[in-house]
């Protein structure tokens, strides 16, 4: 299984298939109340200066309980889980000491 670091509330292309090399899955609010696991595009390094995280354990905080409860301005769906650890799975060529 494949994670990233995102947190954006883009969570990225739905996948009909389960779990593939080229897809992840993540836990998305859907909408305030409706929590949904779903497979979604495992993200790519495109910039010099992004690195790629496979997430190993993730925390929900009190943000993560606003956003559940809508109690949040941006917008849904969100996938939650910002605060987290992982391994550097894939890293962009400015990024020299991270791999
Ligand atoms: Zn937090």
């Amino acid at each position: 299984m494949r994670n990233n670091c995102s947190s954006s509330t883009d969570a990225g292309k739905d996948h009909d298939e389960a779990e593939t090399e080229d897809a992840m899955r993540a836990a998305i609010i859907q909408e305030p109340g409706i929590i949904r696991i779903r497979a979604v595009e495992t993200p790519r390094v495109t910039m010099p200066d992004e690195v790629l995280v496979k997430s190993m354990a993730s925390g929900i905080c009190g943000a993560g309980v606003h956003i559940y409860r809508g109690e949040y301005l941006g917008s849904y769906p969100m996938t939650p889980g910002h605060e987290f650890y992982g391994v550097v799975e894939a890293a962009g060529p400015g990024m020299r000491r991270v791999k």
